[in-house]
């Protein structure tokens, strides 16, 4: 029940087989990165092809886009922002781009670029990185060109008649990761993708590598790397699926491991009759709670199939209601029980405060929240679909006011010292700017510079 959704995923491949059919089975895989458009590009006898469509992947693309997209390359898009890939005619060739990621300086560079006699047609993130290697004198400059210019995030793959270009930022924000089956090379956002293409995982882009892929396999054609890494702690609690493994750790195992650490610092102070998730968002966090305190696991929530639509609402209030028809109480499991709800976060606030309410309606003695990551002070910026500083709830109440609010007979949230134990990976490996506020840009720089003795 997150009110934080990911941008988009990409997936591209090298395949002598039906590389369309391959795309679109890895970008139904990559779904839950992207709902609102999707995208593929093949190139065929030096001719880029494109097909987008507005909406989900299985239902909108047609027999007539898998006849028309033909070749032995390709590259694939999920999105909840806009329409990837885009093709540019430029001095390097005809090539199609897409990406996954946030340019957060874009409304700067855009106007410059528009000073310089550069035209746009959208205003689009993915058009500038497209001008921004268009300018140099090969994609490897361009992509070169980027790291330089871009504050933010970004994976990027360009298909060109020759191959395709992997590349992923140099603080590794969002993960990028290779695959083959010895005859077919491809590149994903994440290995589900890959692994439900019979693909064996090669090993993650590192952040700051230029990959190239082709008929022969993969080559590192430049690496950039930076001193420290910045990996989005989000895809492990909650944005990655959790069959997905992410820079060597398990998403399942990560979940797990957040959802003990809130079972340990209640061992001891809580009793609790059962401990449920709130679907999806929270089944790994409450598998973890249960295995650590062995308190029984029971759903309370029937999630509905059919009402899966609640980021897509026009409004926060049709938001709400949608999410109100996507979880029902399973009345009978939670009757006089003291129960114990995972979730991975809370942004708003009201969504778990109706669920809170609901299961106390059901006849509940008791409801405890336990939520995998601290309280959100700062909305993302670097490509995860948060809310706006104002409606971050944290920045209003205190954790205490916060358990008020939501009507909740305790609640408890993670440290960000239990969601390095739980992850593995310390504060200057994962970007954790939802919380402290510091962009990686500005703790990069402390890095660097020299200190001053004097
Ligand atoms: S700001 Fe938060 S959601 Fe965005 S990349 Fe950083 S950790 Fe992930």
């Amino acid at each position: 029940m997150s009110e934080i959704k990911e941008n988009c995923g990409v997936f591209g491949i090298y395949s002598n087989g039906d590389v369309v059919k391959r795309i679109h089975l890895a970008l139904h895989f990559l779904q839950h990165r992207g709902q609102q458009y999707c995208g593929i590009a093949t190139s065929n006898k030096n001719k880029i092809i494109i097909q987008s469509h507005k909406g989900s992947v299985d239902p909108t693309f047609t027999r007539e886009d898998f006849e028309t997209l033909q070749g032995n390359f390709g590259i694939g898009h999920v999105s909840l922002n806009d329409r990837q890939p885009m093709t540019l005619h430029s001095k390097l060739g005809d090539f199609a781009i897409c990406f996954n990621g946030n340019i957060a300086n874009a409304g700067d560079l855009i106007p410059q670029f528009k000073k310089r006699g550069y035209s746009f047609w959208l205003d689009s993130q993915v058009e500038l990185l497209a001008k921004i290697i268009a300018q140099e004198e090969s994609f490897v400059e361009g992509i070169e060109a980027i790291n330089k210019t871009i504050e933010g995030s970004y994976c990027i793959l360009i298909l060109t008649p020759d191959g395709i270009f992997a590349a992923r930022d140099k603080f590794g924000f969002k993960p990028l990761i290779l695959g083959n089956n010895g005859k077919d090379y491809a590149v994903a956002s994440e290995s589900r993708a890959l692994q439900n293409l019979d693909m064996e995982i090669e090993r993650d882009v590192k952040p700051g590598e230029i990959v190239f892929i082709d008929g022969t396999g993969f080559k590192t054609l430049k690496h950039l790397p930076e001193k420290r890494t910045a990996h989005c702690a989000f895809e492990w609690a909650y944005t990655a699926s959790v069959d997905s493994v992410i820079d060597g750790v398990s998403v399942d195992k990560a979940r797990n491991n957040m959802g003990a650490m809130l079972a340990r610092k209640d061992k001891g102070k809580l009793e609790a009759d059962i401990v449920a998730p709130v679907p999806n968002s929270g089944i790994g966090h409450a598998e973890g709670y249960h295995l650590e305190s062995g308190i029984p696991l029971k759903s309370v929530f029937l999630l509905d199939r059919y009402g899966d639509r609640s980021y897509t609402q026009a409004t926060q209030g049709e938001r709400d209601s949608m999410a109100k028809k996507k979880l029902s109480v399973l009345r009978e499991a939670v009757k006089g029980k003291r129960i114990v709800i995972c979730d991975d976060s809370i942004v708003r606030g009201t969504q778990i405060r109706e669920k809170v309410k609901e299961l106390k309606k059901a006849g509940a003695k008791e409801v405890h929240v336990r939520i995998a990551v601290p309280p959100l002070m700062h909305p993302c910026r670097y490509g995860i679909a948060t809310k706006d500083y104002d409606e971050l709830i944290a920045r209003k109440m205190s954790v205490e006011g916060i358990c008020k609010y939501i009507e909740a007979d305790s609640l408890r949230y993670n440290t960000l010292k239990d969601l390095f134990e739980a992850i593995g990976k310390g504060p200057n490996e994962m970007c954790l700017y939802c919380w402290d506020g510091k962009t990686v840009e500005e703790k990069q720089k402390k890095i660097t510079e020299p200190v001053n003795r004097a």
